[in-house]
């Protein structure tokens, strides 16, 4: 093992949306100037951050979880301000609720929409008529857009670079411990070479799937984590789809989201998108039970229970399939809520986990941020 002689003030694992953001924000907000961000993979955002469902919520998906869909009420207008360019508005969003085994009603949800101060309106006849209505009892015209991850991609590239934060990719770190007058080692182990020991005042673990796969003195998030292989199939819809995002509430129902990065819509059903689960626990790499997946599309059942509700789905083109690694908190299991995982490891002082359940909570993991004393440099 060679000891690289670089210190920094803080280590970034992970370099998805949080970590770059995190990043960005203590070099510009909090003034740490060496900041060194590690990434397994060859680029930034490749990984939940790019295979997602693109969803900017705006708190309809969560009539179950009323502080997540608050929390998506106010945090939706601060990201169309900040990323303007990664946002596509330019379609038409329908939320539809189904006559039977729906956790709601179109009552209820209109209620629910109203209490978050969501707008909500009737759809437009021809728009109805896509849906089959002996299924559906009823289809809103709601507010919500897409979010275009190659665009934070390339913000997060350009940011990254002005703030001087130093990048390390195909490097996984492997173990965090405690080191001497308060510091902190990152083990970094990349693709090809050696292992290097990297000394830290501060660790920011924002791995996602990959929050509790380290060793040393790391004892793991005290948040349960559910872990879910999860397939979205990427499909060339028809004209009648063209423009439009649709949603079956709430149950085992599906969603057709317009895909900015390829230019495409994911299906995601309820039913058929979780392959596979277990729970989260150090030794077992949701990274590599991945990899070693079989990767056998559903797309066909899929497509087959959403064309009941969606007839004109049947004339949709399968192009492809995200497959990726959810990871859910244990306690929102039932409700659908996506709060944000922020801990400090008392075994690890100066060490922090971070998850997001969504994009748009980098607000609310910002704010725990902002709450922090953080040692500039030279102060030490
Ligand atoms: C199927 C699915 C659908 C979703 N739909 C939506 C949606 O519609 N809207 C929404 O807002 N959110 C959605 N989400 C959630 C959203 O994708 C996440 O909240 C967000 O991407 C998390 O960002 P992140 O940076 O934490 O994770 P990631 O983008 O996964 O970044 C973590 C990074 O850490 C790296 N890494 C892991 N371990 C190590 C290590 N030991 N050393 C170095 N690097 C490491 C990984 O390679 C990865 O690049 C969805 C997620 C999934 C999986």
């Amino acid at each position: 093992m060679s000891t690289a002689d670089t210190s920094q003030d803080a280590v970034i694992i992970g370099g998805g949306f949080y970590g770059a953001a995190i990043a960005i924000y203590l070099a510009r907000q909090r003034g740490l100037r060496r900041i060194l961000l590690v990434e397994r993979a060859p680029a930034l955002l490749t990984r939940a951050s790019y295979n997602n469902q693109a969803r900017v919520h705006n708190g309809y998906h969560y009539p179950r979880s009323f502080t997540t869909a608050y929390r998506s009420r106010v945090n939706l207008p601060r990201f169309l301000r900040d990323w303007p360019d990664a946002v596509k508005q330019d379609f038409t969003k329908l939320y539809a609720i189904a006559r039977r085994n729906s956790k709601v009603t179109a009552k209820q949800f209109e209620r629910f929409c109203r209490e978050i101060g969501a707008r909500i309106q009737p759809a437009y006849p021809t728009l109805q008529a896509l849906f089959e209505p002996r299924l559906i009892e009823d289809v809103f015209l709601v507010e919500e857009y897409a979010f275009d991850a190659t665009k934070l991609a390339s913000w997060a590239e350009r940011e990254l670079k002005e703030c001087g934060v130093q990048i390390r990719f195909e490097t996984r770190v492997t173990a965090i411990s405690n080191g001497s007058n308060g510091t902190l080692l990152a083990t970094l182990q990349p693709d090809r070479g050696a292992e290097e020991l990297i000394t830290s005042r501060y660790v920011f673990n924002c791995t996602y799937s990959g929050l509790n796969q380290f060793k040393g003195d790391f004892a793991g998030t005290r948040t349960g984590l559910k872990q879910e292989i999860t397939e979205m199939a990427l499909m060339q819809v028809p004209p009648a789809l063209q423009g439009l995002g649709i949603t079956v509430m709430d149950g085992p129902f599906f969603s057709i989201m317009p895909f900015p990065a390829r230019g495409l819509h994911t299906v995601s059903h309820v039913r058929y998108t979780p392959h596979m689960h277990w729970n989260d626990e150090q030794g077992i790499d949701p990274s590599e039970k991945l990899r070693q997946y079989h990767r056998e599309t559903r797309v066909d059942r899929m497509l087959r229970d959403v064309g009941r509700y969606l007839p004109a789905v049947r004339d949709a083109k399968y192009v492809d399939s995200l497959f990726e690694v959810k990871t859910v908190l244990m306690k929102n299991e039932n409700d659908d809520g996506r709060p944000i995982l922020f801990e400090k490891h008392p075994e690890l002082p100066g060490c922090y986990s971070v998850l997001g359940g969504k994009i748009d909570n980098i607000y609310d993991v910002l704010e725990k941020l902002d709450a922090e004393q953080f040692v500039a440099p030279g102060t030490r």
